[in-house]
């Protein structure tokens, strides 16, 4: 698992499930009320978070815990301050500001930053001009979410494109994204929702009506691998995806491929055989896996528990691995059988 001495205490294990943020089903929002909820990134122009050009907006916190997370920004609900103090020139400007006394600086013990002070209000940050602080996930409404999306809004439409919520666990800020979904639906938007799939069903359930296209992650079905990297056995996850697939709601299940997790042709086969029995699947999407820089963890003061090494598979395996799942699958990304295919990995 990932450890981070700040989340620990504040967070746990990772962001929590609750139920008391689930939307009410249809409900309209108050007159003018507009849901705040954690933002860690949009990323405009995304061509891999469903069709056409996208804008991703990645909701910070997540109910999972995998090893192998790129994004361990987002595994916290909270605000984050990020350091790279390699880049610190010694200017001091973040000592002066810094209300909680968690920048410091002084002959004896150097630059120093006390994560444990921190209350993540980002001053600091506002003030070093070198990068060495960088402020991860910020509180917005849904009108200035809904700002950013207006800009690309032309590529869209060229496209096939639209939007899509990513996270960490996108769900889990659940009346932020209903309300999100809704002010899409209004502009006449498409939608697409990448989950994890764990927390309780009524989150995801009450979205659909306002959601274009479900991404469902799908990592690995074996529960015992499950619980030693994901941290949970994935019966919620399984669960949630069989309901999903009963709804009719069109969706597509993403696997990031990982050796010694998932890259064998038993598990990714058997994944595309429990998927493939759903008629709304629209298609199934194999992810070689990346590394992930330990640098990013670093800049969190995040440390990773465990040696076990993950590796990304090569153009052959991916090439085996695809053979197994596309019997079973009405459309099988990316294809594996082009030269773009090998490109991707
Ligand atoms: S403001 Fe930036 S460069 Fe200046 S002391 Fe702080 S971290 Fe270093
Ligand atoms: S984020 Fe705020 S509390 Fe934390 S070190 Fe910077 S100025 Fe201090």
């Amino acid at each position: 698992m990932i450890s981070d001495p700040v989340g620990a205490a504040s967070a746990g294990h990772a962001t929590t499930i609750s139920d008391a943020d689930s939307p009410t089903p249809g409900a309209a929002p108050a007159a003018g009320a507009s849901a705040t909820g954690t933002v860690f990134n949009i990323q405009r122009f995304s061509t891999s978070d469903g069709p056409g050009v996208r804008t991703t907006v990645f909701l910070k916190g997540c109910s999972n815990n995998c090893l192998w997370c790129h994004n361990p920004e987002s595994l916290h609900r909270p605000p984050e301050l990020r350091t790279y103090l390699d880049r610190c020139v010694g200017c001091g400007r973040c000592v002066e500001v810094c209300p909680a006394g968690a920048q410091q600086l002084s002959a004896e013990k150097g630059r120093h930053y006390d994560r444990d002070r921190c209350r993540a209000c980002g001053a600091c940050a506002n003030e070093c001009f070198t990068g060495a602080l960088e402020l991860c996930g910020r509180d917005m409404t849904v009108d200035e979410v809904m700002v950013e999306i207006a800009k690309d809004e032309p590529y869209y439409r060229h496209s096939g494109g639209g939007v899509t919520f990513s996270g960490g666990e996108p769900v889990l800020q659940t009346e932020f994204l209903t309300q999100l979904l809704r002010a899409c639906r209004n502009k006449g938007l498409h939608t697409a929702v990448d989950t994890a799939g764990h927390y309780p069903w009524p989150k995801l359930e009450g979205l659909l009506d306002l959601v274009d296209l479900v991404l469902f992650d799908v990592k690995v079905l074996d529960p015992e691998v499950h619980l030693r990297v994901i941290g949970n056995d994935g019966t919620r996850i399984r669960d949630n995806l069989h309901r999903l697939g009963q709804t009719g709601q069109p969706f597509a299940v993403r696997t990031p491929v990982i050796g010694s997790v998932n890259a064998t042709e038993a598990e990714i086969g058997g994944i595309a055989r429990l998927i493939g029995q759903y008629p709304s699947l629209v298609y199934y999407e194999l992810l070689p896996y990346h590394a992930l820089g330990q640098d990013k963890l670093d800049s969190l003061g995040m440390t990773r528990e465990g040696d076990e090494a993950f590796t990304t598979p090569d153009r052959q395996q991916m090439e085996s691995l695809a053979a197994a799942a596309r019997p079973y699958v009405p459309d099988l990304r990316p294809d594996y059988t082009t030269q773009s295919a090998a490109d991707a990995t």
